[in-house]
């Protein structure tokens, strides 16, 4: 079923293939997710821990309609991730791996609760299987707490991207041009830019 998501002030419009998506939801704690939220002053969408609700999308199932020309991208780093989001509201919208060969982009679970609720959310996507990366949480250790990521979750994402592939819904992606270059021209961090982010950012934790 098509599911629709949107940027907080509803100009970046668009929608998703739920089909075969179940069971990969997971929340982000790592210090990059929680810096790029900071990035954007949108600590906002950051749970109590600093985490972030992820959905794995398989690229040719992610749809931009509208707003396309709002949307820009980052890196943290020169090879990072590509974060885009919505300029216009600063809506985090989703996150493509560095190479067009890895299909897979992780867009946050709250772009989709606007048009279809927490608990719809829950019903097409499934509950949060694992909160990765809590050494870097805040404060008490949440329920399904990894320090890093469990071993399971990694098999299940290797399994989500060779499925992609195999299935033709690795590309297009909304990221990618055919010849695998970034639709949207991201803006690298400085050093600086990045470490003054860190302190607002959860610090190593020993405990887990
Ligand atoms: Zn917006
Ligand atoms: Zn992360």
């Amino acid at each position: 079923m098509q599911v629709a998501f949107e940027c907080d002030c509803g100009k970046v419009k668009g929608s998703v293939e739920s089909k075969g998506l179940k069971g990969y939801r997971a929340v982000c704690l790592c210090d990059d997710c929680q810096a790029y939220a900071h990035y954007l002053k949108r600590a906002d969408t950051l749970d109590a821990n600093g985490g972030t609700d992820i959905i794995p999308m398989m690229p040719a199932k992610m749809k931009i309609t509208e707003g396309m020309e709002q949307m820009k991208s980052i890196r943290l780093y020169r090879a990072g991730m590509f974060r885009c989001y919505a300029e216009c509201c600063k809506t985090p919208i989703g996150n493509a791996m560095a190479s067009v060969k890895m299909p897979y982009i992780g867009m946050p679970a709250r772009v989709f609760e606007k048009k279809n609720s927490a608990k719809g959310v829950d019903d097409i996507f499934g509950p949060v299987t694992e909160r990765m990366q809590a050494r870097f949480a805040k404060g008490e250790l949440p329920p399904l707490a990894q320090g890093k990521v469990s071993f399971k979750f990694m098999i299940k994402v290797v399994k989500f991207m060779l499925t992609a592939k195999f299935s033709g819904a690795g590309s297009p992606s909304p990221f990618f041009t055919s010849e695998g270059n970034p639709t949207l021209e991201p803006y690298v961090l400085t050093k600086e830019e990045r470490e003054s982010l860190r302190p607002l950012c959860g610090s190593l934790r020993t405990d887990i």
